[in-house]
């Protein structure tokens, strides 16, 4: 029996700004096993980060979780105060590799001071004890260990993207969240970041959750894809069917928007229009003003979630023609 390390149920995650409210995460599900990766994709201000703060319990005000759970080794963080998160899950059980190393690491201080920090908060290990175990982390990412004495800006951009990875490694989480963790990289030091990032799944037996709109990057590391279109997720299953047997509109235009090597030529497509106000969506489906197949039920009713396989589902009244028909 699959076993889960990470459980989202029906998340909701709203900024309250003085313009409205701003549904950034709309009742978002899904499961992570122990030791799969998770590629989560969409367009910009699809609702990716916010999810990806919201996991961590660390969403920028106006912005706050306003239900649903987030369950980690069998306890819900959504019920847990702030102190308790931050001693017992954040970096101990889940932690992230943010967007753009450069702004991760904070340039008055050296490499070995901030990845020997949260040794010595949180797990009581002496100042020499630490800076001997942030040198492994760096051997584990491919860094020389006398990079501990070095800052920030006397580092290249893949460098400092290695030590934010050791950074998020060095409590030994089970679940890392990278967030678009090849952003400002070079191919080569992106494929590099990849490969690593590949080898330390395996090597650590860690789960990861990859956050990017590059799809080729999810194509390279995910086992499984949640698609995500404004707040919602549209189209989640495993790598294999959400690329060769797209479902979604949203997924199949997605898809067909990305050059080719290999295969006949095909014009690359577009997706009209832009992804909608998250204050004001559109009602029924949120994707009805972008898709060539709305029909009349999709502009004034929420799709039903469906369960093509028991592992792919897809938001779409194409899918839910029961409920379409039991609907009149
Ligand atoms: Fe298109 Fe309708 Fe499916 Fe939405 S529910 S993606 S509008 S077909």
């Amino acid at each position: 029996m699959a076993k889960y390390v990470l459980e989202v149920e029906h998340l909701k995650t709203y900024y309250y700004t003085y313009k409205g409210i701003v549904r950034g995460v709309d009742d978002v599900s899904f499961k992570l096993e122990e030791g799969e990766s998770l590629g989560i994709a969409g367009e910009s201000g699809c609702g990716k980060s916010t999810l990806a703060f919201s996991l961590l319990k660390l969403v920028p005000p106006p912005g706050r979780i306003v239900g649903g759970k987030i369950v980690i080794d069998g306890q819900d963080i959504v019920k847990m105060s702030e102190s308790e998160v931050r001693s017992k899950i954040r970096w101990k059980k889940i932690s992230m590799v943010f967007q753009g190393a450069m702004n991760a690491l904070n340039p008055v201080y050296t490499v070995g001071y901030q990845l020997a920090e949260p040794l010595i908060y949180h797990k009581g290990y002496s100042k020499k004890e630490a800076i001997e175990e942030a040198k492994k982390y760096l051997e584990m990412v491919g860094l020389a260990p006398e990079i501990v004495n070095r800052y920030p800006h006397e580092l290249s951009g893949g460098m400092k993207q290695r030590v934010v990875i050791a950074m998020a490694l060095i409590l030994r989480p089970k679940i890392v969240i990278a967030d678009e963790p090849t952003t400002a990289l070079d191919v080569v030091v992106q494929a590099q970041i990849l490969n690593l990032l590949k080898k330390l799944q395996r090597e650590l037996k860690i789960s990861i959750i990859l956050i990017t709109h590059d799809l080729s990057i999810i194509a390279e590391l995910a086992d499984k894809v949640a698609v995500m279109y404004a707040g919602k997720i549209v189209e989640f299953g495993p790598l294999d069917k959400i690329f060769l047997e797209p479902k979604h509109p949203y997924t199949q235009a997605l898809l067909k928007s990305i050059p080719r090597l290999r295969g006949s030529k095909e014009k690359l497509e577009w997706i009209p229009g832009t992804p909608p106000d998250l204050r004001n969506p559109p009602p029924g489906c949120r994707f009805h003003p972008r898709c060539k197949f709305a029909m009349d039920i999709c502009r004034k009713e929420p799709p039903p979630e469906v369960y093509l396989e028991p592992d792919h589902r897809v938001l779409c009244w194409l899918y839910g023609k029961e409920k379409r028909n039991s609907q009149g």
